[in-house]
């Protein structure tokens, strides 16, 4: 997998490629960009290049064989989600005593860590970065590189406060990478420490055209759909779950059609009563309430205009009509309304019954 598979950015690569090449490489980089980005891809495979057996070069810059022990190895880190879910379950698995001492980590190569966010708060916690500075000063062993990177840019206090102590004086052998939605959750002093790099969102058809290539299952009305809702995020398009989607969407248009027409409630009991309570129901729920957020967006593109900014290009006719028997003040009602459920939610309230609530008060009495 060399970087002619990376999509998207080929401005940034190259300038990241050009650092390696002319051996100049910062020692803490923070690569920032949306969810599904490429921000994971891009610094596994940059770890490969500094640690590629074979060296090759293409375009003139260095890349990597995809082959070797080296890239063998830490490109079995590839599936984050994978990995970092066996960590899980198998702290999970331990006894109590040890389960407290262990942090999670993802570690493919003796010489490159993936440090990613520690549940149940989701934060880098102070002794993971202790595990860090652990090894971070001892030369690499297998690589000519130690590769650290953090997948996630929220830390706790006293784990930021340690980080900036590495970067102060870092070892010429290691790099950290420093993966960010949000870069400005960093310490200032963390962020004037490293190169800075953006990946930025990829246009629609750019990736419509990638989907024709990796998804030919999709058909293109399918693809077209995927790629406006992937917000230019590659990743999120790649592993976008279209048959939930579809299956959200669905009934979250039988609740804004109940809503907009009221009299009869069958059928959106029937659907309401399906959203129980439990983790299940809850991952349910969420997909529901973001399809409705999503639909009430394209009636409010349509309501002013700008039906080329729909996302559910598929269905825009449906939305046509909904937007004609809706007004601004009805879809603002109903966001609110969302808003709404989502504190219920919170609170533990039944899922039906507020899902119920949220429909029936959007009722048109004319
Ligand atoms: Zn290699």
């Amino acid at each position: 997998m060399p970087f002619s598979d990376f999509h998207g950015n080929p401005e940034t690569v190259r300038r990241l490629r050009e650092m390696l090449a002319r051996n100049h490489f910062s020692h803490a980089v923070i690569l920032s960009g949306a969810h599904g980005s490429g921000k994971y891809t891009l610094a596994l495979m940059l770890a490969r290049t500094m640690n590629c057996l074979e060296q090759p070069v293409t375009d003139g810059l260095p890349d990597f064989c995809g082959r070797c022990a080296n890239c063998t190895l830490i490109g079995q880190a590839e599936d984050l989600d994978a990995r970092v879910a066996e960590a899980v379950e198998a702290r999970d698995g331990m006894r109590d005593a040890d389960k407290k001492e262990t942090r999670l980590f993802v570690q493919t190569h003796p010489d490159v860590l993936v440090i990613p966010p520690d549940p149940p708060q989701m934060m880098i916690k102070v002794d993971q970065v202790r595990h860090v500075i652990g090894s971070i000063y001892y030369r690499p062993a297998e690589a000519r590189e130690r590769v650290y990177i953090f997948t996630n840019s929220a830390f706790m206090k006293e784990a930021a406060n340690s980080l900036l102590k590495v970067l102060e004086e870092p070892p010429e052998f290691a790099t950290i990478f420093l993966l960010a939605e949000n870069p400005g959750e960093l310490l200032p002093t963390i962020r004037s420490r490293s190169g800075s790099f953006t990946l930025s969102a990829l246009g629609t058809e750019e990736i419509e055209a990638l989907l024709a290539k990796r998804r030919p299952d999709w058909n293109p009305q399918e693809r077209s759909l995927v790629a406006r809702l992937s917000e230019g995020a590659m990743g999120q398009a790649l592993s976008f779950d279209l048959k939930t989607y579809v299956a959200a969407r669905a009934q979250a248009l039988v609740l804004l059609n109940s809503a907009l027409r009221g009299a009869d409630h069958s059928e959106l009991f029937k659907i309401t009563e399906t959203y129980r309570s439990g983790a299940d129901g809850r991952e349910k729920t969420d997909n529901l309430l973001r399809t409705l957020y999503a639909l009430l967006e394209d009636m409010l593109f349509i309501e002013s205009g700008t039906p080329q900014l729909v996302r559910n290009t598929d269905i825009q006719g449906e939305l046509k009509r909904m937007a004609e028997s809706a007004d601004f003040a009805w879809i603002n009602r109903a966001a609110a309304g969302l808003g709404e459920v989502e504190r219920g939610m919170r609170r533990n309230l039944l899922r039906s019954l507020s899902l119920d609530a949220f429909a029936t008060a959007l009722e048109r009495t004319t």
